[in-house]
């Protein structure tokens, strides 16, 4: 079961690295996850 507990703090660490990101070049927080990278859904910006 200690395989169940990793994996849920794997989430977590995810989440929550996902709500702090926000765009350099616009500024804007509303960020997108997809394909192992983040997206700025407003200006499209791929950060790293
Ligand atoms: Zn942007």
């Amino acid at each position: 079961m200690a395989y169940v507990g990793g994996n849920v703090r794997s989430l977590e660490t995810v989440k929550r690295e996902d709500l702090n990101r926000e765009c350099p070049d616009c500024g804007s927080k509303d960020i997108e996850y997809a394909n192992e990278e983040f997206y700025c859904k407003k200006c499209g910006l791929v950060l790293d």
